[in-house]
């Protein structure tokens, strides 16, 4: 049962250096997929509500925050959690914030759910929004292991797609590359007619956390080997990025460990 943590905001837009995005906006702190790679997790060290998953912060003025401003640049949601986490379907806290905010604003919205396609009605009267689902195609034991809780594979293409067909730009956002488990040319080639391009990220093994690289190395030896080894990483990279030749696709590394 998570922990929600009911708070009032003194503003929503957040200037940030995140390349590309001029603010964020997270209407939530905390996530309830609790990924075990969270990049998110150090929040557990300022805000002392209990395990990263187990709680999640509610900034309930935050629609109120949004009507009447405009602010120039991309805006992007959430960067710190997600903005259809199960939460979501009874609270309405991002719809009510789409609803409010400027239709005019530059939008990229980033999820894990097909819980977005709800709102649909109203992202179709931005001017300038996309929608981007996380896919990393981990299923089974592995899915398990790194994100038990997040809506499966076949979900969020159903979204993507479901997107697309009324109109709603589109990107796919793969990640988090772990090698050996996520297979970036299959995720390309079932989503190349759907979205408008892919963002692929190779996993940011600090951000990462312990509980990620234990649970890697015991489990999957051959993926933290590649990943701790700097030439094989090297190599791994170029064969991924050697295959998606001719696909509109950015490319997010970080150093290995
Ligand atoms: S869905 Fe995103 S924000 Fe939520 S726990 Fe997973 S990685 Fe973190």
């Amino acid at each position: 049962m998570v922990k929600v943590f009911k708070v009032k905001a003194k503003n929503i837009f957040t200037p940030t250096k995140i390349p590309e995005c001029a603010y964020s906006v997270n209407q939530y702190v905390g996530c309830q997929y609790a990924c075990l790679y969270c990049y998110a997790r150090f929040l557990c060290k300022w805000k002392r509500y209990g395990e990263w998953g187990s709680w999640v912060e509610v900034k309930v003025n935050a629609p109120d925050l949004v009507r009447n401003r405009f602010v120039y640049g991309r805006v992007c949601m959430s960067t710190i959690s997600d903005p259809y986490q199960p939460l979501e379907e009874k609270l309405m806290l991002t719809r009510r914030i789409l609803e409010n905010m400027h239709k005019g604003i530059r939008l990229s919205i980033l999820t894990k759910s097909d819980l977005v396609i709800r709102d649909i009605d109203i992202l179709k009267k931005f001017s300038n929004v996309e929608v981007g689902l996380t896919v990393n195609g981990l299923q089974g034991r592995e899915k398990e292991v790194f994100e038990p809780y997040s809506p499966p594979h076949a979900r969020r293409i159903r979204a993507l797609e479901e997107l697309y067909d009324f109109g709603i730009k589109t990107y796919c956002f793969i990640s988090p590359v772990i090698p050996k488990l996520v297979d970036v040319n299959r995720i390309i080639d079932e989503l190349k007619e759907l979205v408008s391009y892919f963002m692929v990220e190779f996993i940011n093994f600090r951000a990462a956390g312990k509980g990620f690289i234990n649970a890697l190395k015991n489990m999957y030896p051959r993926s933290y080997e590649i990943l701790t080894d700097k030439e094989a990483f090297i190599d791994y990279v170029g064969e991924v990025i050697e295959n998606v030749e001719g696909v509109r696709a950015r490319f997010i590394f970080h150093k290995p460990k």
